[in-house]
């Protein structure tokens, strides 16, 4: 256990949903939860991905609270709704033989201190007692500010990890809104001669708003008074 993960632990918690002081995930904002629902979003060139909630309400404060103090905690508890809503824990042999993440660009981890789709990696990873390591990297579009359009749809392009022995991989991320990030990293670990990638995201944006992808880059307050 790392130190701040231990320092964290003795801080009061807030829930993630509704910032009251008790769990990381309050029972109301809990069953709120429950009712979001499950999305299939296109992930070309590699798939889908399957996401376990909608990005709006409660589900999206509280996976814009994994940016809080408490992120780890947040993360247990959404990485717990993730597991169980897409039925990816298998009872008797681990379904995938390594947990990764599509990296975030390194300007938005070092704002925010860590990069919380590795977070939420980790967390899903220790659910399903198998590891998780690093094996995509960014290629190009490291900045997220001042990307282009045609860039959003497209997506940053990853380079992964060769494979020496047949694995299965499952690729976590926090919200999806094209699927075109996880499709280029689901991809490029398909090149990299992984046999077999499922790509998951706790959730998806919206319908709607899908074309406003940079709507979930505001902080959380802006929105819903707006
Ligand atoms: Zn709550």
């Amino acid at each position: 256990m790392d130190a701040s993960l231990a320092i964290s632990s003795l801080i009061p918690h807030r829930c993630a949903g509704c910032r009251e002081r008790g769990s990381p995930l309050c029972d109301v904002c809990r069953f709120a939860i429950a009712s979001s629902p499950s999305v299939i979003v296109p992930a070309s060139p590699a798939g889908v991905v399957t996401t376990a909630l909608t990005f709006d309400g409660v589900a999206r404060s509280a996976i814009l609270g994994l940016k809080y103090r408490n992120g780890r905690a947040a993360a247990r508890v959404l990485a717990g709704v993730l597991v169980r809503r897409l039925g990816l824990a298998s009872v008797n042999r681990p379904p995938f033989d390594l947990v990764t993440w599509a990296p975030t660009s390194r300007r938005r981890s070092a704002e925010r201190g860590y990069d919380q789709a590795e977070l939420l990696a980790r967390a899903v990873a220790a659910h399903l007692g198998v590891p998780c390591r690093r094996l995509l990297y960014r290629t190009h579009g490291d900045a997220q500010t001042g990307r282009g359009r045609d860039e959003r749809l497209t997506g940053p392009g990853f380079r992964a990890r060769p494979a020496r022995i047949p694995i299965r991989v499952l690729v976590v991320d926090d919200v999806v809104t094209t699927g075109a990030t996880l499709g280029a990293a689901g991809q490029a670990l398909l090149d990299a001669g992984i046999a077999e990638v499922r790509l998951v995201a706790l959730a998806a944006t919206p319908a709607p708003r899908r074309s406003h992808a940079k709507a979930r880059e505001r902080p959380p307050g802006r929105l819903e008074s707006a």
